[in-house]
């Protein structure tokens, strides 16, 4: 069995492994840990996965719970996390219970967050079942929801007790969330891994071999492992994570959440390579190879017009990640490797390059 470790507050495991529910992992390692547990989960995993994995935690003798709510982004808000506390609350669950997040990346956001701040903080383990979450939520910590005033806005950084990650999961995986989640491995490559990301362009990722997808995410989450603990406060290097994500999250706003977040981060992916392709670092083969990639897994590769049509700049200055209203932006100078300056890795982008860029297509 794969084993990543992660060095965050506190030490974890990153679990790789096939065919979970079948094999005694879970039962073993939560074993007399926990009076109760609460899987949180949203509706459409927990139809799937919840119950057999109620049935495995019932095993070791302790109340276990499951809590859900709608899937989307829509739902990943306070009064989500509200509801999921009175099941807890009324379910009397004190400081020794275990919440597990089963589901994608808005479950683990929310289940972690609920996780932070119940009773001052319980253990939390993330079984995550998109690709996204697999190769994006498992490391780094980040919790929270959503307000109307901008994504992600209210949270908390909680680390997960540990992480199991089974690509079996993928098999019920809706394609065009396979292909949103391949965006964040993409990322990866392109801000650290030359190789992965010729071994990208090499093979097109899919289920037909999982043990290939699962070293692939392995490396993908590697790559976030080791930047997170260079920088676990994100005061220089953990910027490079956000490549895509400047421009990604105004894109997402602007359409309301209508364009899912890996399709908005290929697209703010593509926007900082023309920050990057404009201030003379990236040779445009480049970013041919770039979208090239993006295009296998049929990606977003040019804004739509209601994109265009807003003031980003009214966006920005809401982004938790702009500074004084001001943009900053990752800058590549090649594939996986990105442009640093006074130990600077993300570069102030002028609001003339960022309306030209606005009609990028
Ligand atoms: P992420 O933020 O990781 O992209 P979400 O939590 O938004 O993921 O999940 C994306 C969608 O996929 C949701 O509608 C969710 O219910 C659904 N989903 C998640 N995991 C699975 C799975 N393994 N099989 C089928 N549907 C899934
Ligand atoms: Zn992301």
């Amino acid at each position: 069995m794969l084993s990543l470790t992660v060095h965050a507050q506190t030490r974890y495991e990153i679990k790789f492994i096939q065919d979970l529910f079948n094999s005694d992992l879970l039962i073993e390692d939560c074993k007399n840990k926990a009076s109760q547990f609460v899987i949180i989960s949203d509706d459409t995993v927990s139809a799937l996965y919840a119950q057999r994995l109620k049935n495995i935690l019932e095993q070791l003798g302790s109340p276990v719970h499951v809590a859900t709510f709608p899937p989307g982004e829509h739902y990943k808000t306070r009064e989500t996390k509200a509801k999921l506390e009175e099941v807890m609350l009324n379910a009397r669950c004190t400081r020794d219970t275990y919440v597990i997040a089963l589901g994608g990346g808005i479950v683990t956001d929310v289940a972690g967050f609920v996780a932070a701040t119940y009773c001052r903080g319980v253990p939390v383990i993330y079984i995550p079942t998109t690709l996204l979450a697999m190769v994006d939520a498992s490391i780094g910590g980040k919790t929270g929801v959503n307000v109307p005033q901008g994504k992600n806005l209210i949270g908390a950084f909680k680390q997960p007790h540990c992480v199991y990650i089974d690509v079996d999961f993928l098999t019920t995986l809706p394609t065009v969330e396979f292909n949103n989640g391949m965006v964040e491995l993409i990322k990866h490559a392109l801000i650290r891994d030359a190789d992965l990301f010729a071994e990208l362009e090499r093979q097109t990722l899919s289920l037909q071999d999982k043990n290939q997808l699962e070293h692939m995410i392995y490396r993908s989450c590697e790559i976030k492992r080791d930047i997170v603990e260079i920088d676990p406060e994100e005061k220089n290097m953990r910027q490079l994570l956000n490549f895509g994500h400047t421009v990604g999250h105004v894109i997402e706003s602007v359409s309301h959440y209508d364009i899912r977040h890996g399709e908005a981060v290929a697209l703010g992916m593509l926007i900082e390579c023309y920050f990057s392709q404009q201030l003379g670092y990236l040779v445009p083969k480049a970013l041919a190879r770039i979208k090239a990639v993006l295009a296998t897994y049929h990606l977003p590769l040019a804004l739509p017009d209601t994109i265009k049509q807003v003031s980003w700049l009214d966006y920005f200055k809401m982004d938790k990640k702009s500074l004084n209203s001001q943009v900053y932006s990752v800058i590549l100078e090649d594939i996986g490797r990105p442009y640093i300056a006074g130990g600077k890795y993300a570069h102030l982008i002028t609001p003339d390059l960022l309306a030209e860029a606005q009609n990028y297509s």
